[in-house]
């Protein structure tokens, strides 16, 4: 097997991110793209794990995750599936034996409406909430007051500490709403309680203690760029994927980034107007030519180059292949042609 360590000209962070809670993708597709990574020297594996439509990862403390969160009923279809502990430490070692790093992500303090589905006392309302069938930004998020949710987050982060030796953990931090919060008794007494501003600082009130906690174990924070308009006092990795906007700004705070900017890194943009998505008229197109075209902005604290492929529209692996090829191998090509300024960073690469 080649070597997939750094080369000279190449970033630090060469980066695939699947989404496999929209839709579902077995441990085999995903040796598939490993191998497939390894071959393109691209070593970070970004494995979206937890969303508003399912939740993947066994949590020995919280059966309900796996019995009640994984899978979905839309008409007469179970959708969903989960992945063992078994699997979970098998696929680290296959990642490991080919330079590549599993960095897992569990989406908080919103697309959690699977998670509240099992464990209603996480939320606001606390009743029962519906596993969605449909994709978008819901309004349900982890509920600040409740005394069950700090709990629940150390019990779910005590375990992917365990089960991932990544020297990073991602913990999402977008597309948070804040309607929930300011309609709960329980969130507005921790609001005047701390004497907060507003109820955005419910959003750091509930992901700081995760920070640290990640931190004490000698691991880095990621989060989505809106972690720095949320979460500004945190030392964390920004992941800039509503532009460059939030790698700029990482950058002014001294804080490091992983570029995606969504119109030229996310490959569940259809690669022409010929192959449209059922369903996604939205979406712009992404080709290849568009990829080559991009520029990296020259400011210091970027650690490299990610595409992220999210799965509302792709059923499955077949769908899920024919669009990450061939634009992932556009993506290693950017990934190895690195960009002054030189990175301020002594650490050590895999
Ligand atoms: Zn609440």
């Amino acid at each position: 097997m080649s070597s997939n360590k750094q080369h000279c000209n190449s970033y630090e962070w060469r980066g695939f991110m699947l989404d496999c809670v929209r839709h579902f993708m077995p441990i085999s597709f995903i040796k598939e793209i490993l191998d497939q990574m390894a071959r393109l020297k691209l070593n970070r594996f970004h494995w979206h794990l937890t969303d508003d439509q399912g939740w993947r990862l066994p949590i020995k403390a919280r059966p309900l995750l796996i019995e009640k969160a994984s899978t979905r009923i839309d008409g007469d279809h179970f959708i969903g599936g989960f992945y063992t502990e078994e699997q979970i430490r098998d696929l680290v070692k296959y990642a490991e034996a080919r330079d590549i790093v599993i960095v897992p992500e569990i989406d908080i303090p919103g697309h959690v409406c699977a998670a509240l589905h099992a464990y209603p006392s996480l939320s606001c309302p606390g009743h029962e909430t519906r596993i969605p069938n449909t994709w978008g930004i819901f309004e349900d998020v982890l509920c600040a007051g409740s005394g069950e949710t700090a709990i629940f987050l150390n019990d779910v982060f005590e375990t992917v500490l365990d089960l991932f030796p990544s020297p990073w953990i991602h913990i999402g931090g977008d597309e948070v709403k804040d309607d929930r919060w300011k309609n709960c008794p329980k969130c507005q007494k921790v609001i005047s309680d701390n004497n907060y501003p507003s109820e955005r600082s419910l959003y750091s009130h509930i992901l700081s203690p995760i920070c640290q906690l990640i931190r004490s174990h000698g691991r880095s924070v990621i989060g989505w760029d809106e972690m720095l308009e949320s979460c500004p006092q945190e030392d964390i990795i920004i992941m800039s994927w509503r532009g460059e906007e939030g790698a700029i700004e990482a950058s002014k705070q001294g804080k490091k980034s992983i570029l995606c900017p969504h119109e030229y890194f996310y490959l569940d943009y259809p690669e022409s107007k010929d192959d449209p998505i059922p369903g996604a008229d939205w979406m712009p197109t992404l080709s290849v030519e568009k990829m080559k075209t991009y520029e990296v902005p020259k400011i210091e604290g970027i650690l490299g180059l990610q595409s992220n492929l999210w799965t509302e529209e792709l059923l499955g692996p077949k769908e899920a292949r024919h669009r990450i090829f061939p634009r992932l191998e556009t993506l290693a090509k950017k990934c190895h042609q690195k960009t002054s300024p030189q990175l301020k960073t002594s650490e050590k690469v895999n």
